[in-house]
Formats: structure tokens, C-alpha cells, sequence
């Protein structure tokens, strides 16, 4: 099948054109107008109406199945109070009558007049006897029904348990275990199905699933692989299991990083800091590994060629998974753990020092610039939490012009999958001494991505390369590198279609 797309601008690896010739998975030609009207035998022609045409989206970091779950779900997201999310609930249940487990996810207190959650007695009135997980927009936390607290009474004793129905830490995990059983792999896979669906339709061509035991149970990952297969979209999995070597052939996955927690989540108060909450006496988060696993476990995957990599937040975690690397670099070599390219997945606030050893060892960050959108700023969550702390995070500019490569994500459903919110967030980060010009976030959201994943020389449009991009109609014109102009507020580029490696994978097309 050779296609040829002419009347737009094309954005190559050097410069713009206005036309793009394919031929099966692999760009064939890149010329302008009128040598397109000589180019022959096409069995398509677009005319692109002066649409662009730019190489497809990688997204790094994102929960597949949880995000399809929210397409369907209980979106949480937009809650103004208790009273907006316990209604919400109620029209959920009255809705889908019968006694399946209602997962709902997104709600945020901290964007709430009042931040009193909701307790397990007020969801009891309005959806009684009904089992409801309600997990925090970081899914760091979560409120339950005592209906489903019931089939897991053993939490009562743990961690992070409260009587109020809020759980998190090892109360949260035995919940979400016993999802597992619940939610069986029919209703996973056709959320992941939804998902690829929602991700083609934005642009994504390719995601890094993020798998990880206390998130989902193992066999999600092949519901995943299928998912992504017959949407057309490429996938590169992770599981973020400490020390986990023996099961990676069993699993599939390209390395044992991604949501390998090395602390939790600022919002819900469980990264680990080096000093003490602003809003909280005296509590600084939770570490889950020491220097000497993060070590042990990147030595492990070094010497088997395995990606290794592990979720960091805070400086405390940060400054742990400095040493760690650092140690398993005096073990193995520094050439051998840069040449496994490891990973660290939101990487947000890495001391100078930390960002100089994941240079020197070729360590990927990989970043979510949604979360400086919505949580920066003097006013936002990150400060409320950390005080002026707020400013040096997500420092996206430090940490490329240290030499450290950066590949972008949204975390879905943390933050939407939507790749032009993230670059607009990257390129007016809510700390301008921490923006990227639009060609480095593009670059960061498209082959930044691929190079995450250890495979370099995609995420461009060049001959020879693959035939895998987007045609978008740039709401607010051209920049002079032909880049959208993205300004904050204004509607994104609308999508129009998604190719990948020559197959459309957006709009979807029946097969003949
Ligand atoms: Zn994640």
C-alpha cells in the first residue's frame, strides 16, 4: 500500500516539507507540492489541506487497563466537594443497578473549599451494601465502602488503615489485590480496548505500560499486549518488582522498572522528603528502599541486560536512588549500567548532585509534565504541601541541559493522555527557569519516548524511517519550526488521524 500526503507541512528530522510519500511501514519519499504531482502509482491520496503531519506520540508512563477503566468508570477527577463526590457515586450505582465493584478514581481534596473526605459510613447511605474502591487522583490513596472492606478484614490491622474507609500503604494494597479477583480479565481487557482507542484518537502511537503487583495482577500484561496489538498501537511493558529477574521472560516485559515505588506520592503525603511536610508536623513520607536494594536490583538487571528503574519522588527517595546507582556503578562499571539504560520514572526532585550521577550513567527521566500543570505554581498542591519546595520541581530543563534524556508521559489516569497538554505544560512549566522550547518537549513526548524504551532512531520522520505519525489540524497555526503555537487556555491541536508503522490505527477502519 503506498500513500501519498501532500498540502500540509510535514514535520521531518531537518525542516518542514508539504508532502510525504509511504510506502507499507516505511516513509518512502518527502518532497513539496509540485514534485508530488509528478509522484506516481499512490494507491491513496490525502490532500491535507494545509493539516500537519508530525511524527506519532510516545507516551512513557501510563496504567492501560485503569485508564480505561475511568473512559467507563467513575471519573472522580472533576469533583468540587464531598457532597459533589458522594452525588456522583449515587447516580453511578443508581445507573448500573446489580452488584459488580464500582471503581472510581480521580477525586482530589486538596482543589476542594473543604477538604473533609468522605467517609465509609456517608458512601454506605448513598450506595448501600454496594463494594466501592475510590481511589485518589495519585491512586497513593483510596476511600472504600464497608462492603468491600468486608471481604478484606484483615486491614484493619495494618498500615495505613482508618476507620474512616481512607486507606493507603499496605491497607491500600491488600484492597487493591482483592480487586483483582473481582474485576476478572474479561472487564480488563475491554477496558484496555477503550483505552488504546481514546490514546490512538489523541495521537499516541506507542506507550510504555507500567505494570506493577500493586497496581494490577500479572495476566493484565497480556491483556495489554492484546489490546495494544489489535488497535495497531506498540507497547513497551514494564513490572516494577523489586529483584524480580525470574519472571521477566515469563512476563514479556523489557525490564523491571517503571512503578517500582521507591516512595509514594506527594499529594497523598507519602513521598519521601528530607524535611517534614509544610502541612503536616514532623511526618516526612515513606522510603521504600534503601541505597543497598536500589543497588542490588540495578546490578541484577545490569548484568542480565534488563532495564531497571524504579518510581522516585521525593528528595529523600531521590537522594537514595542516587547512592544506589552510584554503588552499583562502582560494582559493574559505569559503561555497563549506562549501556542497560535504566529509567526513573516523575523524577521530580532530584538534588544537582543526583541529576550529575543519572547523566554520567545514562539514566532516562522519565517525567509527567501534567504534574507541574496542575499541582506547580505558588498556589497549587505542591506548594501547599512543601512550601516554597514547590519551585525546584520538575526541573525538565535542568535535567536535558545536565544531559540527562527525557522522555514524557501522563501517568493516565493520573493526569489525561492528552501529548499536547504536556508539551504546552513543558513549555510554560509554572517555574520558567524549568521550560523547554517547543522542539525539545516535542522531541521529549515523540523520540525521547522511543529512546526510553531503548529503541533509537524512531520517533522521526525521515526516509527509510518508519512510516508512524499523526496528522493534526493546529488550531492556532504554525510556529517557524512548524510546531503548533500552544498557548495556555487556547484548544490543542485536534487529531485527525494516526499512523503507525503504515497502518491507521485512527480513525478506526473496518477490515475488509
Ligand atoms: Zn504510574
Amino acid at each position: 500500500m503506498k500513500v501519498l500526503l501532500h498540502g500540509g507541512t510535514v514535520l521531518t528530522s531537518d525542516g518542514t516539507v508539504s508532502a510525504l510519500a509511504t510506502d507499507g511501514g516505511t516513509v518512502a519519499w518527502l518532497g513539496d507540492d509540485d514534485r508530488a504531482a509528478a509522484y506516481d502509482g499512490a494507491d491513496e491520496v490525502v490532500d491535507l489541506q494545509g493539516a500537519l503531519v508530525a511524527p506519532a506520540f510516545v507516551d512513557s508512563h501510563l496504567h492501560l487497563v485503569q485508564t480505561g477503566r475511568l473512559l467507563d468508570g467513575l471519573d472522580l477527577s472533576g469533583c468540587s466537594d464531598k457532597d459533589d463526590l458522594l452525588g456522583r457515586v449515587a447516580a453511578h450505582v443508581a445507573a448500573r443497578p446489580g452488584d459488580a465493584v464500582v471503581i472510581g478514581a480521580g477525586w482530589d481534596e486538596t482543589r476542594w473549599p473543604e477538604r473533609t473526605l468522605p467517609t465509609a459510613d456517608e458512601l454506605e447511605r448513598v450506595a448501600p451494601g454496594r463494594r466501592l474502591y475510590l481511589s485518589r487522583v495519585d491512586g497513593h490513596s483510596a476511600i472504600v465502602s464497608h462492603a468491600l472492606l468486608a471481604e478484606t478484614p484483615q486491614v484493619i490491622t495494618q498500615e495505613g488503615w482508618a476507620a474512616t474507609g481512607r486507606l493507603e500503604r499496605r491497607a491500600k494494597h491488600t484492597v487493591s489485590d482483592k480487586l483483582a479477583d473481582l474485576d476478572g480479565p474479561e472487564q480488563r481487557l475491554d477496558a484496555a480496548r477503550r483505552a488504546v482507542a481514546s490514546l490512538a484518537a489523541h495521537g499516541v502511537g506507542a506507550f510504555h505500560e507500567n505494570a506493577a503487583p500493586h497496581i494490577g495482577p500479572e495476566y493484565e500484561l497480556d491483556l495489554v499486549r492484546r489490546a495494544a496489538a489489535e488497535g495497531g498501537l506498540h507497547v513497551t511493558a514494564y513490572w516494577g518488582e523489586l529483584g524480580a529477574f525470574d519472571k521477566v521472560e515469563r512476563l514479556g516485559v523489557s525490564g523491571l522498572a517503571g512503578d517500582l515505588v521507591a516512595d509514594g506520592a506527594v499529594g497523598s503525603r507519602t513521598a519521601a522528603m528530607t524535611d517534614a511536610y509544610a502541612d503536616l508536623d514532623g511526618h516526612c513520607g515513606h522510603g521504600y528502599l534503601d541505597a543497598i536494594q536500589i543497588a542490588d536490583h540495578v546490578v541484577g538487571c545490569t548484568e542480565r541486560g534488563l532495564q531497571g528503574g524504579f518510581h522516585c519522588i521525593g528528595d529523600a527517595a531521590l537522594a537514595a536512588v542516587e547512592e544506589g546507582f552510584a554503588r552499583a556503578a562502582e560494582r559493574v562499571g559505569a559503561d555497563a549500567v549506562r549501556a542497560a539504560r535504566h529509567r526513573l520514572e516523575h523524577c521530580e526532585m532530584p538534588s544537582p548532585e543526583a541529576i550529575e550521577v543519572f547523566a554520567r550513567l545514562g539514566v532516562v527521566a522519565s517525567v509527567q509534565p501534567m504534574f507541574d500543570g496542575l499541582w506547580g505554581g505558588p498556589e497549587g498542591m505542591y506548594a501547599e504541601r512543601l512550601g516554597h519546595r514547590w519551585e525546584a520541581m520538575n526541573p525538565f530543563a535542568t535535567l536535558a541541559g545536565a544531559g540527562v534524556a527525557v522522555a514524557f508521559g501522563s501517568d493516565s489516569p493520573v493526569t489525561s493522555p492528552e501529548p499536547w497538554g504536556a508539551v504546552r505544560a513543558a513549555v510554560h512549566h509554572q517555574n520558567p527557569a524549568f521550560r523547554m522550547s517547543p522542539r525539545d518537549a516535542f522531541a521529549a513526548h515523540t523520540a525521547g519516548g522511543w529512546h526510553a524504551a531503548g529503541l533509537d532512531g524512531r520517533g522521526r520522520i525521515a526516509v527509510g524511517a518508519a512510516a508512524t505519525y499523526a496528522v493534526w489540524s493546529p488550531t492556532a497555526g504554525l510556529d517557524a519550526h512548524g510546531l503548533p503555537v500552544l498557548e495556555p487556555g487556547a484548544d490543542l491541536p485536534l487529531c485527525l488521524r494516526t499512523v503507525v508503522d503504515g497502518r491507521t490505527v485512527f480513525p478506526h477502519q473496518e477490515h475488509t
